[in-house]
């Protein structure tokens, strides 16, 4: 019996490198698509950056078309102002002149703004072109790595998986399936060992006798508490 508990415990262990790798191997492709996602989250807004911008020069050009119309009319005004006949006609195209004035201010205020906002624009273009350079040679460099860690990975895998089935072969069929049964249900740890007069599966104290017993390994000892299988470490 003290043999089988013996391949019992390095099955346990096989079992657990094999939990170990096989979480691993799963959390691999999530890195690669949280990477892959905050690249293009960099695209976008350089690209959200890029289309802002060519609004904002849109606008501008159709302000110069806006200015220009005003100057014109301003000039037609001037011109029509020398040839007032009356007073009023006078006072009527200088009424004219002045409005047209506020409007091209305010047309050129909203050009001065435009050009600071894409000034703007401009430079969060530099830093985003910039960043995602960066951004896109890391996440390659990185991609690069995981996917060679994902080959070790599902290799230590296999050869875990060759160690395992030689494992079994070692144990008897009505343990291995207490084992398996025990290891369903409790989260994969089926094998626990006494440590410091406790179970290390789940830290309930074990009474000095069983200990002794456990020792002795003459039958297979579970726990009374987490029912799982006890047995005593090696020195
Ligand atoms: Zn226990």
């Amino acid at each position: 019996m003290k043999e089988f508990l013996n391949h019992l415990s390095v099955l346990q262990l096989i079992d657990n490198e094999l939990a170990t790798l096989s979480f691993k191997n799963q959390e691999i492709p999530k890195k690669i698509e949280g990477m892959k996602l905050a690249l293009k989250s960099v695209k976008d807004d350089l690209e959200l950056g890029k289309h802002n911008l060519q609004e904002l020069k849109k606008k501008y050009k159709f302000s110069e078309l806006e200015q220009k119309a005003i100057e014109d009319k301003i000039n037609q005004y001037s011109v029509q102002l020398y040839q007032a006949k009356t007073n009023e006609q006078y006072k009527a195209f200088l009424k004219e002149i002045e409005g047209q004035k506020l409007a091209k201010n305010k047309v050129e205020d909203q050009m001065l703004e435009n050009l600071e906002q894409a000034e703007l624009a401009e430079k969060k273009i530099e830093l985003l072109t910039k960043e995602l350079t960066e951004v896109e040679s890391e996440t390659q460099s990185k991609i690069t790595d995981l996917e060679k860690d994902e080959k070790d990975i599902k290799a230590a895998i296999k050869n875990r998986e060759v160690e395992r089935k030689r494992s079994v072969e070692n144990l008897n069929k009505d343990i291995l399936i207490i084992y398996e049964r025990i290891k369903k249900g409790k989260g994969g740890l089926a094998v626990a060992e006494v440590k410091g007069e406790k179970c290390s599966g789940c830290q309930n104290p074990i009474p000095p006798q069983i200990i002794i017993e456990i020792q002795k390994a003459e039958r297979l000892y579970f726990c009374e508490y987490c029912g799982r299988i006890l047995i005593y470490p090696h020195e």
